[in-house]
């Protein structure tokens, strides 16, 4: 729920910060460049006389309050192509300090504020002259890229405004210089020089061309910049998002595991303790056998042959007599013990009562509870008890007939009665049972 919480604040936060961004981008974040009469650049006349020894065209600049006032003569010569043009160059400003070359590629629009004054009109040209070291040289002008426009003043409201990317290289440019065609496209990230010149094909006579400005409005940071880096800031939250997912799984999956395991050690305990419950209802504290109750649900299962050992340990009150109920106690524990030793793992011991002891052997025949019986008198008897004491032990022996159980325990009891009458120390099998009941003892 706290992590849902978190996540929505974390992609509500980079919602508005696209937004932001964007609204950031397109209504503001703006930059521009004014070059006016009061432009701190170097700003000169050219005609084609000065490029040209055939040419014959003058022109004088005069920089005033509010702009620019470029008088030309155009003079018909063997040069061509004749013109006047105000160049300024943003590589030298008025004092005659060096500049580097000026980066206009963040500037998406151009505003030029010229035109004609006087009687005569004609084409204007607009030219920005950008270097690249693929193919330009700094002191060789003429290797200078020539992006450029030319417009009728008269076709267009004043001033012309439009965008950076209407300007095109002059053919003749490209293949005077050998330009591969990669490198064809404008280019305004190192312009050198700004051009505002006569157009082509101009009638010989006087011109006055006015400038007022050149205005270049752009962006701070391009379309592309922008779209970038909110995409990239997607893709990072994306990453940065499945991260954390992925270690709230793991934390997740790791407090599944320990509370299944905290379960299964409470279970266990649970198991240990029932167990434990289970031994306190069902055996006897002294000896760890087990006692009347323990025994119940074997006479009352369908066991079809059963056996009964009754076993009693001769003279026992004379040891404690003789010895203190102390040492009494660990005889039992110790009768107990070599009982079960020797008995069988599907046989159950039972301490009936004081030191009277009931083995049950399920699936077993009388002769083979006789023999065991036998056995395990001799093992008792050859036994070394605590304080050399002497011990032997009596032994009635019954197989359980068509007779309820306590008549079938009495049998066993009677059996054993007849060993201790017979001298103690001996096995007494029972013959008889509730059905053949002619033969008792
Ligand atoms: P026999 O069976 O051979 O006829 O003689 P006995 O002395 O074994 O007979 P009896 O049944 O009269 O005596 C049983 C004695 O067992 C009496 C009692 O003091 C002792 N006894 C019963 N339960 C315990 C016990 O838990 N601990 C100890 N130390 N003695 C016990
Ligand atoms: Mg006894
Ligand atoms: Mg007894």
């Amino acid at each position: 729920m706290y992590n849902e919480k978190l996540d929505n604040i974390f992609l509500m936060a980079l919602l508005t910060l696209t937004i932001a961004t964007l609204l950031l981008h397109n209504f503001s974040l703006n930059q521009s460049l004014i070059v006016d009469a009061n432009t701190p650049f170097n700003v000169h006349a050219v005609t084609d006389k000065t490029i040209h020894s055939s040419g014959g065209s003058e022109a004088t600049l005069t920089t005033n309050e509010d702009h620019f006032l470029l008088n030309c003569e155009i003079t018909s010569s063997e040069y061509a192509w004749p013109f006047c043009e105000m160049t300024l160059n943003f590589t030298a400003n008025k004092v005659g300090d060096m500049l580097p070359p000026i980066d206009l590629s963040k500037l998406t629009n151009v505003k030029v504020y010229a035109q004609y004054i006087g009687d005569n009109s004609a084409g204007i040209r607009f030219q920005l002259r950008s270097f690249n070291p693929a193919y330009s040289t700094y002191n060789n002008d003429a290797t200078w890229k020539y992006n450029g426009i030319e417009y009728k003043p008269e076709n267009n409201s004043y001033p012309v405004s439009f965008n950076l990317d209407t300007l095109q290289v002059a053919t003749w440019w490209l293949l005077e210089n050998e330009i591969p065609i990669d490198l064809s496209a404008p280019e305004f990230d190192q312009v050198m020089v700004l051009e505002i010149a006569t157009g082509n094909g101009i009638a010989p006579g006087h011109y006055q061309l006015k400038i007022e400005k050149v205005e270049f409005t752009g962006k701070v940071f391009s379309n592309r910049q922008i779209y970038t880096s909110i995409i990239m800031m997607w893709v990072l939250a994306a990453i940065a998002g499945l991260f954390i997912n992925l270690k709230r799984s793991k934390e997740k999956l790791v407090r599944s595991i320990n509370r299944t395991s905290e379960l299964k050690k409470l279970n266990s305990l649970l198991n240990v303790e029932t167990k434990e419950l289970k031994n306190q209802v069902e055996r006897d504290p002294l000896t760890g056998a087990l006692n009347r109750a323990g025994i119940e649900p074997i006479f009352t299962s369908e066991i079809k042959i059963l056996s009964l050992i009754f076993i009693d340990i001769d003279h026992f009150k004379s040891i404690n007599d003789n010895y203190g109920h102390a040492i009494g106690d660990e005889i039992l524990i110790e009768f107990v013990s070599l009982i079960s030793k020797n008995s069988r793992a599907t046989d159950f011991l039972s301490r009936w009562g004081g030191e009277e002891f009931l083995l049950i052997c399920p699936n077993t025949k009388l002769n083979e509870a006789s023999e065991l019986a036998e056995s395990l008198r001799l093992i008792l008897s050859k036994h070394h008890w605590v304080k050399n004491i002497k011990l032997t032990s009596s032994f009635g022996v019954a197989q359980k007939g068509k007779e309820s159980v306590d008549q079938f325990i009495e049998r066993a009891d009677k059996a054993l009665y007849a060993a201790k009458a017979q001298g103690r120390n001996t096995v007494v099998t029972s013959k008889g049972s509730a059905i053949d009941s002619s033969i008792t003892f």
